[in-house]
This record gives C-alpha cells, structure tokens and sequence, in this order.
C-alpha cells in the first residue's frame, strides 16, 4: 500500500498531481457521456464478492481482505468496484426510476497480492457501468469513453484487445471442446489450471503463467463457436467502432478475471515496458447475468474498469508533470513590514491568486530561496518604501524585466503578464 504525496516526494509513485490530473479529466471526460459519480463504501458483505466475482477467482479465493466485524458479520475491503455498484443499483431499485443507467466511480480498490511496479495492495480503480441496454452501442460507447480519457491523458501505444464470450446458448459447447483439448495437455498446465479444469476452464485462457499460455495458444477459438446471436452482437461491436475510427485488435483469449462475463470482453494494454507484466491498463466486458444472479432485475450490463496506478507510473514515465507553481511569492524585506506582507497575501489570495508566503520570516534571502524552490512565476517583496509609495516590483522568476505595480493592483498585473511558455503548464492545464 502506498502514500501518495505533492511533488517529488515519493519516488515509486507518481506525484499528487499526476493523479490529480487524471481525475479531473475522467470527470470532464465521463461527464460529458452522461456518466455520474457513484462513491460506495469500501467495505461490503463477504458473500457479495463470493456471489458476484466469484469463489473460484484469484479476487476472491486468494486476494480478498476478510474480516469479522464485532456484530460478527463477514465483511470484505472490495476487490473491485463492479459488484458494490450492482448492490446500490438493486438496493435502491434504480430500474424502477430509470430504463437506462450510467455510472462511474473512482476510488480505492484492496487485493492480497504480489507486490511489484504496477501491483499492488490498496490500488485505485476507474470504473464504469452502464445497465439497461444490451446493444452492441452501448459496449462501444464504454471503450469510445476510455479512448477519449487516454487521448485526454496523453496516453499513447495502448491497445484495445476486444474478443467475445458468447452465452448461454454456445459457450458450454465451445467450454466442452476447451476442456477436451486442455485435458490432453494436462501436465503442461500450473497446478492453478489443473484445478480451473474442473471449476472454471475459461479461465485457464487468462492465465499469466508462461507455461499455460504455451498451451492456450493452441487451444479452440471461442470466436468460431459463437452462436448466430452473439455473432452478430460481436459483428456490430466491430462495425460500430470502425465507424468510429477507433482501431482494435481481436483477441479470443481475453477472458477476464470475474465470472458472470458474456459476450463482449475488452483489455486496453499499454506497449511500454515500464510495467512489465503489469502492463493491462484496464478491461470490461458485458455482465447481462449478473444482476439476477444476485437477486435483481433481469438488466444487461456493461462495464469497465482502468488501473489508475498503471495510468499515472505510465505518466510519470512519458516525463510529463502536472505541478501548478505558485502565481507569487511575496518576500518580507524587514520587520516592519511582515503584518502588511503577511495581509496583502492574504487579499491576493481571496482574489484568487496562488500566492507562496514563508510564515517563518527570517532573511530576505532565505525568503528567496524558498521562492525559487516553490518555482513561483513572480516575487514581490515588500519593505518600508513600497509600503510608503504604495508600489512595489513584479520580479518574474525565469528572467527578464521586472512589472511596476501599485499594490492595489498586483492582481491583474499577474494575470495580465505574458505567460512564460512552459510546456509542463500546458499540459496541467489543457
Ligand atoms: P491483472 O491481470 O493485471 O491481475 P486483473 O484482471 O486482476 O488484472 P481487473 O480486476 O480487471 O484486473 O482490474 C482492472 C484494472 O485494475 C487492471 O487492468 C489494472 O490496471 C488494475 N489493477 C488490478 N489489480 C491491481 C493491483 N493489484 N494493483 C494495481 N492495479 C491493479
Ligand atoms: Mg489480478
């Protein structure tokens, strides 16, 4: 689990900002498909996650933080954030108020696992869910949005992977024919899918041991097993995001890791190596069995969610940052004049200035330095003589002539003041 601090302080992590800087834009970006916030709490009844993920899943039979709460009751930190929203959406009967529903949230997610660059124990997840349609539009207008989050992030070099489940009608044929063709290669396989054999063979498909996926490249191809439905589902998914110039690569072996998945399943995979293994920045996939498995309605949905840890190291890596320097520093030059310094940062500020003051005093020049750490645009300091003239000096930090300014007016002279072209603040701000 890790601390996510301003700046340069942590190293392994991507700075505050960064993910800042992601949030802000999932936001703008979700908001402008319709999308609203849901925030669930972190904790949910164990038997959610065993219902909904899955007992025979990594998450929930390996990964799961479970405890008992002093009522006794079974609780678990969500391993994800899928299974929490369907709960809301069936505890307030939100089917009944509206045909068509599109959620998203942000927020921590907790899995026992394997700590390494990109893995790790408290992570933080993007997640949409929309229910209510079973259209092949509605899975294409997920990925549109997550295309146009990482076109807004400046993410590049990542791919959609997209490959299809089919259902009720063809997967237990095309699962009898995996079966068949596994268990002649059943020494090959980890342990793990030895016994994935008999509980959940799909899922030997996504498995990350080299040794397996030797084995499943082989293996028969879900998507010449598709039924006439779920063909043409998967047909239109193709067609829709064609004509939305959005490329993709077809993958039958993205399974995903959760049961309940039909039919559409994506990945987004980054081509870089910063995160190794780790390198799958998010993935969805349609669920229209889920909510009555869990008791609800009889809803389609569809859902995805993104790695935000993946997201920002991928970030961090590009060398981009997205700190946002102070407009001003404001230096006191004696004694006399800290009240009037100290109250005039104040006034900026309520203007709405981003304004630096050293509440410690001491020298004008360890002021200075303090100044020129904070990468502040301007300083003005502030002694006797501007307090008696009522003006003082905009010095601008990277060079160049200093502003006269009467103090009544600092503020529209920083504002009016050309910016310095900083690529960094393009990118905070674009
Ligand atoms: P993986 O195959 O990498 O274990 P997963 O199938 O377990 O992924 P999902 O449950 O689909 O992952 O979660 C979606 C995304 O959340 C992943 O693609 C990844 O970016 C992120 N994620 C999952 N687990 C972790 C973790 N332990 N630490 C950081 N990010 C994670
Ligand atoms: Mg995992």
């Amino acid at each position: 689990m890790n601390d996510l601090l301003p700046g340069e302080l942590s190293s392994d992590m991507a700075p505050i900002e960064t993910w800042q800087f992601v949030e802000r834009a999932t936001r703008e970006v979700f908001s402008r498909f319709g999308y609203g916030e849901v925030r669930t709490p972190v904790l949910e009844d164990t038997g959610l996650f065993v219902r909904s993920v899955g007992e025979e899943t990594d998450i929930v039979g390996k990964e799961m933080y479970t405890f008992e709460d002093k009522g006794g009751r079974s609780l678990s930190l969500r391993p994800e954030g899928t299974a929490p929203a369907v709960r809301a959406y069936i505890e307030h009967s939100v089917s009944n108020q509206e045909p068509l529903t599109r959620w998203y949230y942000v927020g921590p997610m907790f899995r026992y696992e394997r700590m390494k660059t990109g893995r790790y124990r408290q992570f933080y997840q993007i997640g949409a869910e929309a229910l209510g349609s079973k259209e092949a539009a509605q899975d294409v207008e997920l990925m549109d949005m997550v295309v146009q989050l990482l076109e807004r992030i400046g993410l590049k070099d990542i791919s959609l992977n997209l490959n299809s489940l089919g259902d009720d009608a063809c997967r237990p044929a095309y699962q009898q024919k995996l079966v068949g063709y596994l268990k002649s290669h059943r020494e090959e396989l980890c342990e793990d899918c030895q016994r994935r054999l008999e509980t959940n063979p799909l899922r030997v498909l996504d498995c990350k041991n080299p040794k397996c996926q030797a084995v499943v490249q082989a293996a028969p191809n879900i998507l010449q097993e598709l039924c006439e439905p779920c063909k043409a589902h998967f047909d239109e998914v193709k067609r829709k995001l064609d004509a939305l110039g959005i490329r993709y690569v077809v993958n039958p072996q993205i399974v995903r890791g959760l049961d309940y998945y039909t039919r559409t399943t994506f990945e987004f995979i980054a081509a870089h190596p910063a995160l190794g293994t780790a390198s799958t920045v998010g993935g969805g996939g349609r669920y229209d069995k889920l909510l009555k498995a869990l008791g609800g309605p009889d809803v389609p949905a569809v859902g995805f969610a993104l790695g935000m840890d993946r997201l920002t190291l991928l970030l961090k890596e590009s060398g981009q940052k997205f700190s946002d320097p102070p407009d001003l520093f404001v230096a006191v030059a004696d004694e006399g004049s800290a009240d009037a310094a100290f109250t005039l940062a104040s006034k900026l500020r309520k203007e709405g200035l981003r304004v630096e003051f050293d509440t410690r005093g001491g020298s004008l020049k360890s002021q200075m330095k303090r100044a020129d750490k904070t990468k502040a645009r301007f300083t003005l300091v502030l002694g006797q003589a501007e307090r008696e003239s009522g003006k003082a000096q905009l010095k601008p930090m990277a060079g160049g002539d200093p502003i006269a300014v009467s103090l009544t007016e600092v503020t529209q002279a920083v504002r009016s003041a050309p910016q310095a072209p900083a690529p960094q603040a393009t990118a905070a701000q674009g």
